[in-house]
Formats: structure tokens, sequence, C-alpha cells
């Protein structure tokens, strides 16, 4: 057992007295490092939240967020910065890329951010781009390439700091299926080649059954962690032949029935 991160009790509102939403209600998980954890749940269930608190975008109004063993809810300043620096890399839905910057600049800016310096993250970029088969567009600008290939250069602007946790909110929610399900593979392998810890928000059955090891299925007011699915394919590779085996199926399936049950019960 080697955790990462752990959740204890975690609640997080939103607003005041009079209006109060309780978004995150009291989440305790954790997670090995090296672990691909997938979070799912009804729109307004937290996810966003919890993984914004996770990263200390938010902070938690309650609980406590350890990752190794430092408590993130209590660090401040230069302690603060440290573990943003370190330990995370964060991936959104879309990938922002800044259009007067070229892609490697883009790939680079983290690194003005985090005040990291050195000809050898000038060679992490090359490799990364070329890890990704985009070398060649390195001096273009994010105009000339297409969406696909914006959101490769978006995940690895995160891991040019190499952090020990990629968070990832419904990274490829806004490409065409052609398109997420080939990031989807390229994503894996990032994963098996890095050992990165990666927690990944997603509203698509298929792609958390295809990437997690474990699933969360969180429901809304207050968003709470109603199951947890251990997704085991034993040896079986990671890819797109997944999608016809039985066991695929049955776990989709599943997890539909799971996410339909908790809708149902908030409509009574
Ligand atoms: P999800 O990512 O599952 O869609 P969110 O984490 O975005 O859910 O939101 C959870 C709940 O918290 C929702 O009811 C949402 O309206 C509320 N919420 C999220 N962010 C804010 C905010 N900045 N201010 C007020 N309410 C918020």
């Amino acid at each position: 057992m080697n955790e990462i991160l752990k959740l204890d009790n975690v609640e997080k509102y939103y607003g005041n007295k009079a209006n109060l939403t309780k978004a995150v209600d009291k989440i305790s998980f954790s997670v090995e490092k090296g672990e691909f954890v997938g979070i799912m749940g009804a729109s307004g269930s937290g996810k966003t939240t919890l993984l914004n608190c996770i990263s200390t975008i938010d902070r938690v109004t309650a609980g406590h967020i350890y990752v190794g063993d430092k408590d993130i809810t209590t660090i401040r300043g230069n302690e603060l910065n440290k573990f943003r620096r370190e330990e995370l890399g964060f991936i959104f839905q879309v990938p922002n890329l800044y259009p007067w910057l070229t892609i490697r600049e883009n790939i680079m800016l983290p690194l003005k951010i985090h005040k990291l310096k050195g000809e050898q993250y000038e060679k992490k970029a090359d490799d990364l781009l070329a890890y990704v088969g985009l070398q060649k567009y390195a001096d273009s600008y994010p105009n000339e390439i297409s969406g696909g290939m914006s959101q490769r250069i978006g995940v690895i602007r995160a891991m040019i700091h190499n952090p020990q946790i990629l968070m990832m909110d419904e990274p490829f929610g806004a490409l065409d299926e052609d398109t997420r399900e080939t990031l989807n593979v390229e994503l894996v392998k990032i994963w098996r080649d890095t050992g990165m810890t990666i927690i990944f928000i997603t509203h698509n059955i298929e792609e958390a059954v295809l990437l997690s090891q474990r699933v969360y299925v969180m429901s809304s007011h207050p968003g709470q962690v109603k199951t947890e699915l251990t997704i085991d394919f034993g040896e079986k590779e990671r890819d797109l032949d997944l999608l016809s085996d039985p066991k695929f199926a049955q776990y989709c399936t599943q997890i539909e029935q799971l996410i339909g049950h908790l809708a149902l019960d908030e409509i009574k």
C-alpha cells in the first residue's frame, strides 16, 4: 500500500447562510500512488468542486485532504506554492492555449508560473511533443492545429513540471468520438509509461470503464460518493479491443444503472 491522496470527511459549501449550497458533503476516500481513478455523477454532484479542492483552487469548508503525509488544507504561502509546483498537473475540458504563443511556448507556460528554469525543461517540452507525435508543430500557433491536437498539447503541458498527480476535468468532453477514443488510448500509454496517479472526471461511462481501475459514482444535492466500483480486466491491455469484452458491457450497465437509480432517488 502506497497511499498518495486521502480525503477525510471533506465538505465544501458555497454562498452564505441565506443561500447556502452544500456542493460536497463528507467525502472520504483514498488513492494509491499510480492509480487511475474515475469520478462520475450527474451534473451538479460536486465533481469539479472536489477536484478543485484537491488542487487547492478551492479551499474546503471542513475536513482534510492529505497528499502523502501533508495536510494540504492547512498549508499556505511558500509551502502551498511548492505543493502545487511539485505535485499537481491540471487538465481542463478546453485546453485554453494562448493564440499568440507558439505550441512550444504554450507547453512551457506552467514553468513561468512555477518559476522553473533550465535547459532540461526545454528538452522535456521537445520530448513530450515527440512523444505525442507533434514535434513538427512546435513552432506553429494554436490556430494551425486541430482540436484533438490542442487537447494533446493540454495534456503534455500539464506534465512539463513532472507532477505526481494529474487532475483531469472532462478533458475529452468537447471532442468527437473517434478523437476521444484515440486520446483515451494515448492517455493509457502516458499513464503506463509515467506511473503517474490520475484522477479523471468524465460524463462518458465507456471512457470511465476503459480507463479507470476504480470509479467513484457521486450523487447530487448534496454531492456525496455513493458507490465505489473496481474495474478489473485482469492482465488485458486497456485498449479499444476491450470494448467488445462482455465484462466491459457489464461494467457500463452497472454504472448506468447506479447513476439512473441515484437520479430517480433525487426525483422522489
Ligand atoms: P459537477 O462538477 O458535478 O457538475 P459542481 O462541483 O460544478 O458539480 O457543482 C456542485 C454544486 O455546487 C452545484 O449545485 C453548483 O451549482 C454549486 N457550485 C459550484 N461552484 C459554485 C460556486 N462557485 N458558487 C456557488 N455554487 C457553486
